[in-house]
């Protein structure tokens, strides 16, 4: 059969896998050769699934249309051409025009946004490739790889399974089957439903265990995956509870000036105002009072925040976890590699009674013994070098002095050590074939393999390894330099003592044990003979002190969750500043199920900082308990089990490098580079853009407000020097979004992580923040017709009100007074004026700078000014408009020293 057809066979669960290799002309053993790899690459596309996200921007367009404010503006632009209001009607038009570009702009920069942070989060696959496992990106797979995937792993392609260990698939993506089914290599009839083709791995689902060699029969759009790919949509973007907010707080302002409009008007007409007259006040009012660009904004604020946190290595996969962080005040944080750097080295060895420091150097080639260096020569250590070569599923390879290595940092090190040996780990590969697996996980704390021997027949070899008091209970003997003795319960605690003494000091502690027999068993995990334990180190990560420091002084609880040794984590604990000394590790063992805790317990629970040898489901536990005190939990996580507890946590986050695939979909959040240090800034970030977004919802409403109230009173009063519609839509267009938008996406938190978190009930504006909008707008209201009323005093006292230069003097001071009122928008009003962070702002300058330009191009645009109704403004007037803009920013920052408001 052509090679090509691989892929078109269709039934390649009824064929062998010698068959499948064939076809495929893929070596079973050293899979294809990267040259025939990159030719399959380039006729079979790459390995992904393209969705017809192109009609996106005609969407994101259509929906700028729905808006209310949109709405109310075509009906201001009908009424206007009705009433012949030519150059109105056609600026209302303009600006709607405008409006929606902006909308439109804004919202497809946020989508594109998440589509980058979507990007980032690739999948990475294993194959083997001229006979090495390598780790490639999973887009790059070619029908006919020789794939390896395990426990915690996404399946990237099609592919049938040639060897399996106790292999179980989560298919629910494809098959809707909530529980994870066994699978195998076996053969089966041609004639099977997808869901029965127990042979087969399809792209999307996840290992939730085992592992196995399968060949890649389908990629990219081809899977069973890819033909959906089609039909099923990608689940529509929900808003965020904060959006939510936003939207229900802008509908609320529609009702509020409908009812204005309606009380003006029939005022207006109790005055006899003429009907042309009223009406151009309501299209005035209708675009003065809605703050149009405030649910744009809120995408906005919340997506560029997304961006910042993915520059600090964060990917944040949902927007509503933006928000979530900022009032998260527990992080449960798991050690290894988070806290710790996961560069695990072997440091410390324990054969028989003899025991060892040891380094090794950077690349893995040599191994310097501190003390007793006759532990390499004995039958205890050859043991300890099999076992970590032949019980291991990572990769490690040594080209001169280059590393390349896949897998478990802990096996990785374990292998680095048998090279640093002079030994090579493929040398015992190539002695034994592996027949049986019992893969590791973290509720056994084992891992274990069945090697048959390929010199000697029948000899099979049993390696383990795993938390010493666990594979303690699988052994019955112990080797030292005298040869075998018993091991009977009080050698098991001298040897667990052995292990606390050296965990005590930070190393984290596995056992080594194997047996060896003639014959294949199926349960073969008793009688092991211990053959030593080996002591890892893996130290602190810079930062991780001062972010906890920095945790503890914003209000935040950090409590380590591990399934290590108690001391290992307590010796950590205590470096980082977690725990206390003498404070007591709660173990997973003394942890009673969720549903029969008392009080007592509880209340323990709440009082631990350091949790060990904790199973998933504990954690799941832990995270209920905190929930039931109202605690919003940030949880890591990183394996196939930890899933469950990440879903639970009000914030789930995954580790980008250490993090398994299926822990990696479950989370919130994922750390590209697992620190914690990068949790705390993310929580950080999360703090800024909700202070952001209060800002500019109180900046827009307040002047929003002052705008309606001047309008109000000139109506009200019949004052001759009312605003303009397009005036106003130039403040609100101008002068109010620009500095908006610099008030979202600021970074400048200040102190913002030396206080509480926010409560999950806190309004965007609570009642505080309503009354400071009001007085802001009062304020603001007051100045500038007091602005009209100095100018008449000093300047204009024999003109009448109906010049056009009152009004110019309305609508400047308006402009300015707003504009520098940004400056007010901080909440601190404890510290000079040009130290606060708005002040600190370049963004908040920028566009001050540039709405007084637009300001200015508008007097002296000749077309411009004349649409406006702009007039000539004398100096002595541009001095009292000035005056009293800087004057409103005054009087608003002594109202605030003085405590009136916020
Ligand atoms: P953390 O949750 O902080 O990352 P951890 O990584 O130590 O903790 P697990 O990975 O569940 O937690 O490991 C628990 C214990 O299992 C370890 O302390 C170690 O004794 C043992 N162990 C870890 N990795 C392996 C492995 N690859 N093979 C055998 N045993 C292992």
């Amino acid at each position: 059969m052509p090679l090509s057809h691989i892929e078109k066979i269709g039934n390649y669960w009824a064929l062998s896998g010698e068959t499948i290799a064939k076809v495929s002309s893929t070596d079973p053993i050293r899979g294809l050769t990267k040259e025939e790899a990159a030719t399959r690459l380039a006729k079979h596309g790459y390995n992904s699934i393209t969705t017809s996200e192109n009609t996106q921007p005609l969407l994101i367009l259509l929906r700028q249309f729905t808006s209310p404010f949109i709405l109310l503006l075509g009906v201001s632009t009908i009424l206007s051409f009705f009433f012949k209001e030519w150059l109105d009607g056609f600026a209302i038009l303009m600006v709607m025009i405008l409006n929606t570009a902006i909308g439109f702009w804004m919202e497809y920069q946020a989508h594109r946004s998440m589509e980058a942070l979507k990007k980032m989060s690739v999948v990475q696959a294993r194959v083997i490739r001229d006979g090495e496992m390598m780790e490639i990106k999973s887009e790059l797979l070619v029908p006919g790889d020789l794939l390896f995937a395990e426990s915690g792993e996404m399946v990237t392609a099609d592919a049938r399974i040639i060897n399996a260990n106790q292999l179980q698939v989560d298919e629910s993506t494809l098959t809707g089957e909530s529980f994870p089914v066994d699978k195998g290599h076996n053969l089966l009839p041609e004639k099977i439903p997808l869901s029965g083709r127990s042979n087969m791995l399809y792209k999307g689902t996840f290992i939730t265990k085992g592992n196995c060699f399968a060949i890649v029969v389908n990629t990219g759009m081809k899977t069973e995956l890819g033909k959906l790919a089609g039909i099923v949509q990608q689940a529509e973007q929900v808003a965020t509870p904060l959006e939510k907010k936003v939207r229900i707080l802008s509908k609320k302002l529609i009702w509020i000036t409908l009812g204005l409009i309606v009380a003006i008007f029939t005022g207006s007409i109790f005055y006899g105002t003429p009907v042309t007259t009223v009406l151009k006040i309501a299209i005035a009012l209708s675009v003065a009072a809605i703050p149009e660009g405030l649910p744009v904004v809120t995408t906005l604020a919340l997506s560029f925040g997304m961006l910042r946190m993915a520059r600090h290595n964060v990917i944040v996969k949902k927007l509503s976890a933006v928000e979530t962080l900022g009032g998260t005040n527990v992080i449960c944080t798991d050690k290894t590699g988070t806290l710790t750097q996961n560069k695990i080295e072997v440091s410390l060895i324990q054969a028989g009674s003899l025991s060892a420091r040891v380094r090794i150097n950077v690349a893995g080639t040599s191994m310097h013994w501190m003390e007793n260096n006759s532990i390499p020569g004995t039958a205890a250590y050859a043991h300890l070098c099999r076992i970590s070569a032949l019980c291991n599923t990572a990769s490690y390879q040594l080209n001169g002095n280059e590393a390349s290595a896949s897998g478990d940092p802990l096996e990785i090190a374990l292998l680095k050590m048998i090279h640093a040996s002079g030994m090579k780990p493929v040398q015992y590969q190539q002695q034994f074939s592996k027949t049986d697996e019992i893969p590791f996980s973290s509720e056994t704390r084992v891992m274990a393999t069945l090697h048959k021997s390929k010199e000697q027949d029948p000899f099979y070899y049993i390696a383990a390894k795993g938390a010493v008091e666990d594979i303690l209970k699988y052994c019955s003997s112990v080797l030292d330099e005298n040869g075998k003795s018993h091991l009977g319960e009080k050698q098991k605690e001298e040897w667990k003592a052995i292990a606390t003494k050296h965990a005590q000091s930070g190393f984290r502690m596995l056992a080594f044990a194997y047996r060896e027999t003639s014959k294949q068993e199926p349960s073969f995990m008793h009688n092991l003979t211990l053959a030593g334990i080996i002591g890892f180190s893996d130290p602190p990560r810079a930062g991780v002190t001062e972010a906890i420091k920095e945790c503890k002084n914003a209000g935040i609880r950090v409590i380590m969750i591990t399934g290590d040794h108690p001391e290992t984590a307590k010796n950590i604990a205590l470096q980082l500043g977690i725990a206390t000394p003498g404070e007591d590790v709660m173990l997973g063992s003394s942890m009673k199920p969720y549903n029969q805790l008392t009080a007592s317990d509880r209340a323990q629970w709440l009082r631990t900082s350091v949790f060990a040898r904790v199973s998933p489901e504990q954690k799941q536990h832990l995270v209920s308990v905190l929930q039931d005190e109202k605690m919003i939990v940030a949880m890591t996580g990183d394996g196939v089990n930890d899933a469950p507890a990440l879903k639970k946590a009000d914030i789930g986050i995954a580790m980008g490098l250490r993090g398994t695939q299926v822990a990696r979909e479950a989370a919130d959040m994922v750390l590209k580079d697992d620190a914690f240090t990068a949790i705390v800034s993310a929580i950080r970030q999360g703090r800024i853009i909700f202070e952001n977004i209060r800002k500019f919802v109180i900046f827009l409403l307040s002047c929003n407000l002052s705008e309606l109230l001047v309008i109000a009173i000139c109506a009200l009063f019949n004052l001759p020097f009312q605003l303009f519609p397009l005036q106003i839509l130039f403040i609100n267009f101008i002068t109010d979004s620009m500095p908006a938008l610099a008030l979202g996406v600021s970074n400048s938190g200040g102190s913002i992580m030396q206080r509480k978190p926010y409560p999950p009930e806190t309004l965007i504006i609570d009642r505080k923040r309503w009354t400071a909008i009001f007085v802001y707008s009062f304020v603001i209201t007051a100045t500038t017709l007091g602005a009209v009323a100095t100018s008449h005093l000093i300047l204009h006292y024999n003109d009448k009100w109906n010049n056009l230069v009152y009004n110019n003097i309305l609508f400047y001071t308006l402009i300015f007074s707003q504009l520098f009122q940004v400056l007010n928008m901080t909440f601190k009003r404890d510290i000079p004026f040009h130290k606060t962070d708005v002040f600190r702002n370049p963004a908040i300058w920028y566009s001050i700078g540039g709405c007084i330009g637009l300001s200015l191009a508008a007097y002296w645009i000749m077309p411009v000014k004349r649409i406006l109704g702009i007039t000539a403004i004398s100096q002595g007037d541009w001095c009292i408009i000035l005056l009293y803009s800087i004057l409103t920013v005054a009087i608003i920052r002594i109202i605030k020293k003085m405590k009136i408001t916020i």
